[in-house]
């Protein structure tokens, strides 16, 4: 028989149907894959004793119940069994929630060994698992598996230990021997081993140390072929624009650029013009002017009679790209449109053939602009705009509608270099540092919500001189759960207040686009002063008559988010305020309060944002391409990140890497056959 660790798990005793199903869900198909589905945490069975162990420690106590549990309801169907244990000569209270069903497992007199986390103000442990109530021997350290209702703990690890025992021998040894060497690595197997079955909390450790360091390297490996094969298969296309126009078009702008809006018009230009596939990411704080950068690049491939698209993550902002972008586009005959899931399917099938046939220049729009019927004649060109939940797939879906354009991401999130290259790859980076003259800084303060007449009263003082104001809250409506200002309650209570003097506006994400956008031009024309709305309004909408900002519950957003929002001011020559209103009950939220107040510092920020959230919410893991690692983290594993990639850039290097048979398992992992040729630059 031919089975092997690439075998299908079904060759596994008792795996069939139902639970065969089961493990698939869990992105188990072969063996190789249950073997490599690894614990997410681990407990600590080994009983402790009461003087040894800290406030809200997981531990293992063993005790002697002193007498029968009793259940209490409370809340909505929410129960409560509560005992008492006797350890040697203390006593402890024991509290299991909604798990009433114990109260048979749990007997006056008997011994009885429970995990749980203590609490030492109350002498009492939060039950988590019974693990015995006899005397049994006892695991002292075990595995702990993310498992869904239809496959039990016990069952997964039961077929990790069957399949260990059978396939051991052909778990793969991918890293090389030399940095197995250099990093003091165990091998492959040894670690698989203790991942699963570790004695200790230190084994467990550095196992975890090792799997993470050969899931980045791998990850690492893929990229460099990647890169590799992108280079030696693929060019990029010639924008030829004519310098002459490119320069009057700049002298026609309503402004002089800064040092910095220059140089990265210079990084892009280059690109643009050389045959090289530009992959090239921009970065530059709120309000450093990204969109006029945008707008040159655009002009320059429509110059060299190539097509350009810019994509966005919202309508609203679709709309004010549309709007700016024709202003400059109109007086020299680029034709511009915007494509959005609103668009009429009249005007969008002839968007579409004026696309397909070439006599569209520009086209602006959401995620509406890679839908399949989409088609360019000669696109040159994909900018995208604060757009990180733009999924690998999706670029490459956008890039294959023109014989691979250059592309241009642009983001006011700086993402740190390592970050940039696990979500992107390789890329060149542009970072417009500076912001245009004469901006004064925001002032941020934080309030508390009872001082919301004296808010009304700040507004107003800015609103009397001719500035506008955003009022921002985090939900729509009313919610039972949750309570937080809701931007109708609010609105209404605005409205009133400035009732005959000053008009209020409301905006949320579940009005109609053409209701959005009326609103929205009101409050660019200043028809409407002072605007209610929900985060829509958090990217890249630009007012610069706007001056104050106000963020409700203003904790409950993440610092690139808040900075975000208030970057919504402070766009134009007039000083600007940003007011947090918040009451945070967690630390976090207090610490971004902080922080908020004390910088403006959009990298700064991120960085924080970083440290206090980790990268999955930063991005949005689930739609962000941020690869997702089985164990790995890119944040906190960063140092092992770049180990992995300045070691992935030395190996690709070497020739023998592609013919070695050292090599056979890694290339087997990274997914290039043994007989396929790379170029070599
Ligand atoms: P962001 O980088 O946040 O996307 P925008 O491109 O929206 O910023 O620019 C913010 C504001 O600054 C806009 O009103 C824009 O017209 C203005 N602006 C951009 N560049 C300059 C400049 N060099 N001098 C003066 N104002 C500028
Ligand atoms: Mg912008």
């Amino acid at each position: 028989m031919d089975e092997s660790i690439y075998s299908s798990v079904s060759i596994l005793k008792g795996v069939a149907g139902k639970r065969l199903e089961a493990l698939n869900q869990l992105g188990i198909y072969t063996v190789l894959d249950l073997l490599s589905y690894y614990p997410f945490r681990y407990e600590d069975l080994q009983v402790k004793d009461l003087s040894d162990i800290t406030d809200q420690e997981k531990v293992t106590l063993k005790g002697v119940v002193i007498a029968d549990p009793v259940i209490n309801s409370f809340g909505y169907r929410k129960t409560r069994l509560i005992f008492r244990i006797a350890i040697e000569q203390d006593v402890i209270m024991v509290t299991f929630f909604n798990q009433p069903y114990l109260k048979g497992q749990v007997k006056a007199g008997e011994e009885i060994t429970i995990y749980g986390r203590w609490d030492s103000k109350r002498s009492s442990l939060a039950g988590m698992k019974i693990i015995g109530s006899k005397t049994a021997e006892q695991k002292e350290f075990e595995a702990v598996y993310s498992v869904s209702k239809s496959i039990q703990q016990k069952t997964l690890f039961n077929l990790v230990t069957q399949a260990y025992e059978l396939f051991a021998d052909q778990i793969p040894e991918i890293i090389p021997v030399s940095l197995k060497e250099k990093y003091r690595l165990i091998s492959h197997k040894e670690a698989v081993y203790a991942m699963h079955f570790p004695t200790d909390e230190e084994q467990s450790k550095q196992a975890r140390r090792q799997i993470i360091f050969e899931e980045l390297f791998t990850f690492q490996m893929k990229l460099q072929v990647l890169r590799r094969q992108e280079k030696s298969v693929k060019q990029g296309i010639e924008i030829a624009y004519h310098v002459a126009h490119l320069r009057t078009f700049i002298a026609s702008l309503p402004f002089e650029l800064t040092a910095a809006q220059k140089r990265v018009v210079n990084e892009i230009c280059a690109d643009l013009k050389s045959p090289y596939h530009m992959q090239r990411l921009l970065q530059g704080d709120v309000g450093s002017g990204k969109t006029i950068v945008a707008a040159i690049a655009l002009f320059a491939t429509v110059d060299a009679g190539f097509q350009g698209a810019l994509m966005v993550p919202t309508e609203i902002l679709a709309e004010q790209h549309m709007e700016s972008l024709d202003q400059l586009f109109d007086p020299l005959q680029v034709k511009v449109a915007l494509l959005t899931g609103s668009t009429k399917p009249k005007l969008r099938k002839e968007i579409l053939e004026q696309l397909a046939n070439g006599s569209l220049d520009v086209v602006i729009g959401t995620h509406a602009l890679i839908q399949e019927d989409v088609q360019f004649k000669q696109l040159g060109l994909v900018i995208t705009d604060e757009q990180h939940r733009f999924g690998v797939e999706q670029r490459k879906i956008l890039r294959n509608k023109g014989n691979n354009p250059d592309v241009l991401f642009m983001t006011a999130t700086p993402i740190p270099r390592t970050l940039a290259i696990t979500v992107f790859g390789e890329m060149d980076v542009s970072i417009i540092d500076e912001l245009p003259a004469g901006r004064i800084p925001i002032e941020t303060t934080w309030i508390r919500p009872k001082m919301f007449e004296s808010t009304l009263e700040f507004i107003e003082s800015e609103l009397v001189k001719g500035a506008q104001a955003y009022v921002i809250c985090p939900l729509i409506e009313e919610s039972e759960s949750l309570d937080v200002k809701n931007a109708v309650d609010i609105y209404e209570k605005l409205a009133t207040y400035y009732e005959g003097r000053y008009q209020v506006g409301l905006l949320h994400g579940k009005m109609k686009a053409a209701e959005k956008d009326t609103i929205m031009q009101q409050f660019k024309e200043n028809q409407v002063q002072v605007l209610v709305s929900t985060t829509v309004i958090e990217v890249g909408v630009n007012v610069p008559n706007a001056t104050t900002m106000v963020i409700y519950d203003a904790d409950r957003f993440g610092l690139s988010q808040l900075h975000q929002l208030r970057g919504r001011v402070g766009r134009g020559s007039k000083k600007s305020y940003c007011i947090l209103v918040a009451n945070p009950k967690t630390e976090i939220g207090q610490e971004r309060m902080k922080i908020m107040t004390e910088t403006t510092d959009g990298f700064l920020l991120s960085e924080k944002d970083l440290e206090l959230r980790g990268s999955g919410d930063l991005f949005g893991r689930k739609q962000s391409g941020v690869p997702d690692f089985k164990v790995a983290d890119i944040v906190t594993d960063f140092g092992a990140l770049e180990a992995a990639r300045n070691e992935a850039q030395q190996l690709i290097k070497q020739p023998a890497f592609f013919t070695d048979a050292t090599y056979h398992a890694l290339r087997m992992a990274v997914g290039i056959e043994d007989t396929e040729k790379l170029s070599f630059d």
